[in-house]
């Protein structure tokens, strides 16, 4: 493969080549890594930034309905609209229910879009590395937005939020009991919430919902890279593409905000720290469960079970080995 055709290609903003090199950076080939290194090294320099959105919300909230209407609402706008999946129910059991080519038929169609489904691997940590480096490569290609999609599962949302400028999370209306249902946490992380459905017969119950979600934001603690006003909730209709444009005005003033006071740089360099700090601990672990490391760590553990050694001289013993300090005892 012709490494520096691909980044050429790529940051000429051919679709084609792009999804080639998500094809490639999700393989999990020593000799694709390498590749893929080598063509981060050849896309180095570009100064593209593009607008990286997540959404979350549990399945049927409206998401896909969401992101096709929105997402032809950017591209009507001359936006280029890239959208990525974090999709945990892929990682444990190789199915998919996000991103699949059937959902958002017509901007998937669309010449200014992309869409990319969730690769089925095994680690979320896999998938989140994937994400990542598809992130960066939509934004060598020249995209205005990338929007990651994931649902309200585990350990995805943070995943997701790590990797993101802004954070929406896409709610249904709902009786009050059921907003102790999203998890404090999950709250947090969010810097809009819309409630989604605020149409026909749901609509009185829509406008209800996003006053008890506004009211509960407001009892959170206030985050210095908030402005006056935010996070907020409102609500919109994803079928009827009612409030998705005063949405976009709300992440656009949020996001001018944030560039203004140095937040939205401050946070991006706090997630390249945050990645390379996992980066690093999923490496290790990986080779940890690799031979040879692997019958060396079975060995210890059955040392540490009948009690000659300690868990601490164990750990110190497969550590040893991985700097090359002293050969194993054991
Ligand atoms: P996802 O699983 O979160 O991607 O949800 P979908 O986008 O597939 O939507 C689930 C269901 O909710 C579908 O039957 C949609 O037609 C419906 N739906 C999505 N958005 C709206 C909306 O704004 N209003 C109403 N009434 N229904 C919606």
């Amino acid at each position: 493969m012709d490494i520096d055709d691909l980044a050429a290609r790529i940051l000429a903003g051919e679709r084609r080549a792009l999804a080639r090199a998500i094809t490639l950076v999700e393989s999990r080939r020593d000799d694709h890594r390498a590749q893929t290194l080598a063509l981060f090294e050849a896309l180095k320099g570009h100064d593209r930034e593009a607008l990286r959105i997540g959404l979350s919300g549990t399945p049927g909230v409206g998401k896909s309905t969401f992101i096709e209407t929105f997402g032809l609402m950017l591209t009507a706008q001359g936006l280029k609209v890239a959208v990525l999946a974090v999709d945990p129910s892929s990682a444990r059991s190789g199915g998919s229910i996000l991103g699949d080519k059937t959902r958002m038929d017509h901007l998937s169609r669309d010449p200014n879009a992309f869409i990319r489904p969730s690769p089925s691997q095994t680690h979320l940590g896999g998938v989140a590395r994937r994400t990542r480096e598809a992130i960066d490569l939509c934004e060598a290609a020249g995209f205005d937005v990338v929007l990651i999609e994931t649902v309200g599962v585990g350990q995805s949302e943070t995943v997701v939020a790590e990797m993101s400028d802004l954070f929406l999370l896409l709610l249904a209306p709902a009786g009050g009991d059921e907003l102790q249902g999203v998890k404090r946490g999950i709250m947090e992380m969010a810097d809009i919430i819309l409630v989604n459905k605020a149409d026909g017969d749901l609509k009185a119950t829509a406008t209800r919902t996003c006053a008890d979600y506004a009211g509960a934001l407001r009892l959170l603690r206030k985050r210095p890279q908030d402005p006056q006003g935010f996070p907020k909730a409102m609500t919109v209709s994803a079928y009827e593409n009612v409030g998705l444009t005063n949405a976009w005005a709300e992440m656009q003033t949020l996001t001018q905000w944030r560039r203004d006071h140095g937040h939205f740089a401050a946070r991006r360099a706090a997630q390249a720290r945050f990645w390379f700090e996992a980066e690093l601990k999923q490496t290790l672990l990986a080779r940890l469960e690799r031979e040879p490391m692997k019958g060396l760590v079975q060995s210890l553990g059955r040392a540490v079970e009948q009690g000659v050694m300690t868990p601490g001289q164990a750990a110190d013993d497969v550590f040893a080995q991985l700097e090359g300090r002293a050969p194993p005892t054991s």
